[in-house]
C-alpha cells in the first residue's frame, strides 16, 4: 500500500534531537558523533553533556581543509573530515590474543572484543555505502572477521542526508549520496532556517522504537518540499564529479601507461588516502614479545598498500616502485574492485582528494586516463 507524503516522517527541533540522542544513551547506546578537534570535524565518542558542533562548515579542495565555525545555528552544514566510521568498527590497533608461557608451554588468550552497543550519529550517504562494503565483506562474506561481527551487530545508524557537499565530494558520481538509500536506523535532514530543525525518518523498527521517545510533529508538504529541495541543491552543488561509465575496463587496458609514473613524481607515498578512505581495509600483523620471552602479543593494524613493505613476500616487496603502489590502489578502487566485490570500491567521499598532502585528485586522474585512452583506440576482441 502506498504511504501518503510525509506519512513517516516528522520534524524535530534542536531540543527533541537532543532527546533523541538521550534516548538513544538509555537504550544503552555509547554515543559516537561529529566533534571539532585539532581544526576538523572528526568522529569519537561523545560525553552525556557534550552537543553537537554547531555552525561549522567546511572548505575542502585537494589538498586543503579549512574549518569555520561560528556561523548560523547549523548542525550539518558541512561535509565529511578525515576521520570514517572504520575506526570504530575495526579499530587501528586490535590485540587478536596474548600468548604466555607457564610449566606446560604457552596458554593462548584471545583478545578483547568489544562487546558495547554503538550509536553512530551523523552517518553521511557515502558512509553509510561504505559501511555496507566493509559488511559485504567482513560480516557477510567468506572471510567474514567475527571481531568486526560482534561490533556491526550492535550498531545503531542514525545518517544524515547532506545538504552542504564539500568541494571534493562526487557520490552523485558513485550513486552513493547526497540521499541515504537504505543502512540507517534512522535519517535526519537539516531544513532550519535559524533555529535548527530537522526532517526525520525511521529506517528499522529499532529506529521507530527509538522515535516513539521523542516528542515530533508530523512533518508537512512544506517542510517535505524544503527537504527535497536542499537534496536537489546539494546535487546540483557537488565539487567534483567522476565518469564511471566503462571506467573499469578503460583502466584495466592501462597498466603500462607512462601517467603512473607522473603520478608517482608527485605522490609521496604516504598513504594518508588509505588511512582517510573509509573502504580501505588492508591491515598487517605484527607479533610482539616481552624481554623475558614469556609473553607475546599478536596485533592486527592498519596498512597501507603504498607503503613497501605491503607487497612484502619471500625475496623482497613485488610493489616496489610509487608508480606501482598508486596504480595497485587506483585500479583496486576503480576497477578490480567490480571483479572481486560486483561493484565499485569508491563511494565518492572525496576524503583521499582532499587529504592527499600532494593534492593528487583520484577524479581528475581518472579523467586524464579516460583523455588518454580516448585517443588511442582500444584493441578488437
Ligand atoms: S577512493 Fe577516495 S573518494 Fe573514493 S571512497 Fe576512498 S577516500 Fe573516498
Ligand atoms: S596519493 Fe597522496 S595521500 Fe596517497 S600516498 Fe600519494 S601523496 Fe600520500
Amino acid at each position: 500500500m502506498e504511504t501518503a507524503p510525509g506519512a513517516d516522517r516528522y520534524v524535530l527541533d534542536l531540543t527533541a534531537l537532543n532527546r533523541l540522542i538521550e534516548a538513544v544513551r538509555e537504550a544503552g547506546y555509547r554515543v559516537a558523533g561529529p566533534k571539532v578537534r585539532d581544526g576538523a570535524l572528526c568522529y569519537e565518542e561523545l560525553d552525556p553533556d557534550e552537543t553537537l558542533p554547531q555552525g561549522v562548515r567546511d572548505e575542502q579542495g585537494a589538498g586543503r581543509y579549512r574549518l569555520r565555525t561560528g556561523g548560523d545555528a547549523a548542525l550539518f552544514s558541512q561535509a565529511v573530515g578525515p576521520h570514517s566510521w572504520k575506526r570504530f568498527l575495526s579499530p587501528p590497533e586490535q590485540r587478536l590474543f596474548t600468548a604466555k608461557k607457564d610449566d606446560r608451554g604457552f596458554r593462548f588468550e584471545p583478545g578483547a572484543i568489544d562487546d558495547g552497543k554503538w550509536a553512530f550519529i551523523g552517518v553521511r550517504p557515502c558512509d553509510l555505502a561504505a559501511i555496507r562494503l566493509w559488511d559485504k565483506v567482513f560480516q557477510d562474506g567468506a572471510w567474514a572477521d567475527s571481531a568486526y561481527r560482534a561490533i556491526r551487530e550492535r550498531v545503531l545508524v542514525v545518517a544524515v542526508q547532506c545538504t552542504a557537499p564539500a568541494g571534493t565530494c562526487f557520490c552523485l558520481s558513485m550513486g552513493t549520496g547526497p540521499r541515504a538509500g537504505h543502512g540507517f536506523d534512522l535519517a535526519l535532514t537539516e531544513i532550519g532556517n535559524g533555529a535548527p530543525r530537522f526532517l526525520v525518518e525511521a529506517g528499522t523498527p529499532t529506529g521507530e522504537e527509538i522515535l516513539a521517545l521523542v516528542p515530533k510533529v508530523r512533518a508537512g508538504p512544506e517542510e517535505i518540499a524544503e527537504g527535497e529541495r536542499r537534496l536537489g541543491q546539494a546535487e546540483t552543488s557537488m565539487g567534483r564529479s567522476l565518469d564511471v561509465d566503462g571506467l573499469a575496463e578503460l583502466l584495466s587496458r592501462q597498466v603500462d601507461s607512462p601517467r603512473w609514473e607522473e603520478i608517482a613524481v608527485r605522490c609521496l607515498a604516504c598513504g594518508n588516502c588509505t588511512m582517510a578512505c573509509p573502504t580501505c581495509f588492508c591491515t598487517t600483523v605484527e607479533d610482539t614479545s616481552d624481554l623475558t620471552g614469556s609473553t607475546a602479543e599478536r596485533w592486527r593494524r592498519w596498512d597501507s598498500c603504498f607503503t613497501l613493505g605491503f607487497s612484502y613476500i619471500h625475496g623482497g616487496s613485488v610493489r616496489r616502485t610509487i608508480s606501482a603502489r598508486y596504480r595497485q590502489w587506483m585500479t583496486h578502487k576503480l576497477a578490480t574492485w567490480h571483479a572481486q566485490f560486483g561493484e565499485t570500491g569508491c563511494v565518492g567521499c572525496g576524503r583521499c582528494i582532499t587529504w592527499c598532502p600532494a593534492g593528487i585528485d583520484i577524479t581528475e586522474e581518472a579523467r586524464l586516463f579516460r583523455q588518454a585512452a580516448e585517443a588511442v583506440p582500444a584493441p578488437r576482441s
